[in-house]
């Protein structure tokens, strides 16, 4: 990434049919934390997240509610806000796909693909009927070779059979240049396995896909056609340019959507993403984003995410437990970023207690407390023994769990370290090199913990700050606890 260019990260928009649960907190914070990494470097970063609030599964959600899909929506997007708020996630922009000026801009969007014509001559956009096999719960269309024994692979229900008349986008005639554009890596897809996923969807073949739908009334009509709503997705991916501007200012838009862009997902959304989204941008003109990174899923306690087993984790409740620095942490460091994994739930406590209250916590706490009363607060500046400029590099390049491990190897170290140098043995002043080695230690210690403020302060943006603002003072004094032992 040229560092000088502004970036764009981007969460995506969260279904607004649900409550949010662990999973958008991940993908959230994961956002956030990229985000404030190269904030720390000056570098200007916009975030994005917001909520998609159209489509046939809300409009039938807010029925069964006995609410109007708007009067739905906007309560569920107050939720998403509230959590993502809590979650100290530092986004720029809240959109709403029911907002006017994403509305306007997608009907922008729309008439630039119809306009559009292909690589090979041809209109981008045609119509044509479409008979398929349609799972509710996707809102999307199923090829036989998708479904698993006859049923949608995510839903496990058997789609209907269904026929519209619709607007249909030629995304073969984009396919090749996509294709080798990931090969090269001016796409880049994260992780590698990531990029072979997605390389295996061109090797299966994608098809052409129908931009609006004749059956769902709750949604954005196509400016040309007012009796189609456009498809969700349609009308979902390009936020990420409506929510800079696009369709509205145009000069903040361009600011923002240069190709410096990191979207940040799930990997359940990755075709969409890798495949049609940076062939909407081809049709329209709009330079492709730079960098997909697509996080696995994870089970909890071992077991499979679901209502029924009643296992189904609440960020709110994990806030209010190990608050929010602690929430950050437990979700990011069980296993690597982009691969799948398991929340060990039930472990939590310890863990916290063990990396948050005894290690971190306490590392502040005896440090500052030994500066106040053996150094009167004052100590000289020195280097810290450890380095943490490569945990950077590995935020940067979403080693998220890798970075934190060696921030908190640090943390072990200088823990070991105080215990194997007895300041308090030292402070007695038996030995004339004591007062030296103590002074020595005091400001060596301290030197390491700035350094490590700096480290986690994208991860634990409220523990960085209270600890940079205490190391920062003329005279340190015992920093109060940064993290309350839970039971
Ligand atoms: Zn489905």
């Amino acid at each position: 990434m040229a560092r000088g260019i502004p970036l764009l990260v981007t969460t995506p928009i969260f279904y607004a049919n649900a409550a949010p649960h662990v999973g958008h907190a991940y993908t959230g914070i994961a956002s956030d934390v990229i985000a404030r990494c190269w904030r720390q470097q000056d570098r200007k970063t916009f975030l994005l997240t917001g909520t998609d609030e159209h489509g046939q599964k809300v409009a039938d959600t807010a029925a069964k509610a006995g609410v109007t899909p708007q009067a739905f929506v906007d309560q569920q997007a107050k939720v998403f806000e509230h959590v993502f708020r809590k979650l100290d996630i530092g986004f720029d922009r809240f959109i709403r796909t029911t907002e006017p000026d994403h509305i306007a801009g997608v009907q922008e969007f729309l008439q630039k693909l119809k306009a559009a014509t292909t690589p090979l001559g041809r209109p981008a956009v045609y119509q044509g009927e479409y008979s398929g096999l349609y799972c509710q719960g996707c809102e999307r269309f199923y090829t036989e070779k998708e479904l698993v024994d006859g049923k949608c692979p995510l839903h496990n229900t058997v789609p209907q059979q269904l026929v519209e008349h619709n607007w249909f986008f030629r995304l073969a005639d984009y396919l090749p240049i996509i294709q080798k554009a990931i090969a090269k890596n001016e796409l880049k897809l994260i992780p590698t396995t990531t990029k072979q996923e997605v390389l295996g969807f061109f090797k299966q073949g994608v098809q052409d896909f129908s931009i609006s739908r004749e059956r769902v009334r709750w949604g954005v009509p196509l400016p040309w056609d007012p009796t189609q709503t456009a498809y969700v997705w349609v009308d979902a991916l390009p936020n990420y340019l409506t929510g800079v501007g696009f369709g509205k200012d145009a000069k903040h838009a361009r600011n923002w959507w240069r190709g410096d862009v990191v979207h940040v997902m799930a990997r359940d959304i990755l075709k969409f993403h890798a495949v049609y989204w940076p062939a909407l941008l081809l049709a329209v003109g709009e330079p492709m984003p730079s960098t997909i990174v697509a996080h696995g899923f994870f089970t909890v306690n071992g077991q499979k995410m679901s209502k029924s087993i009643g296992n189904v984790v609440d960020p709110v409740d994990l806030i209010a437990k190990y608050g929010v620095d602690g929430t950050r942490y437990l979700l990011l460091t069980p296993f690597p970023f982009g691969q799948d994994g398991d929340l060990p739930v039930e472990r939590f406590t310890e863990r916290y207690n063990a990396d948050l209250a005894n290690g971190l916590g306490n590392l502040v706490s005896r440090t500052t407390n030994m500066v106040e009363r053996y150094a009167n607060g004052v100590v000289k500046l020195a280097k810290a023994p450890k380095s943490l400029a490569k945990t950077r590099k590995l935020t940067e390049t979403f080693q998220f769990s890798q970075a934190l491990a060696d921030i908190w190897a640090t943390v072990t170290w200088a823990n070991q370290a105080i215990d194997k140098a007895r300041p308090w043995d030292l402070a007695k002043g038996e030995h004339a090199t004591d007062a030296k080695k103590l002074a020595a230690l005091l400001a060596e210690l301290v030197a390491q913990l700035k350094e490590i403020a700096v480290a986690i302060t994208p991860y634990l943006p409220e523990t960085g700050a209270t600890l940079t603002k205490c190391l920062r003072q003329k005279k340190i004094v015992k920093a109060p606890p940064l993290f309350q032992r839970v039971v």
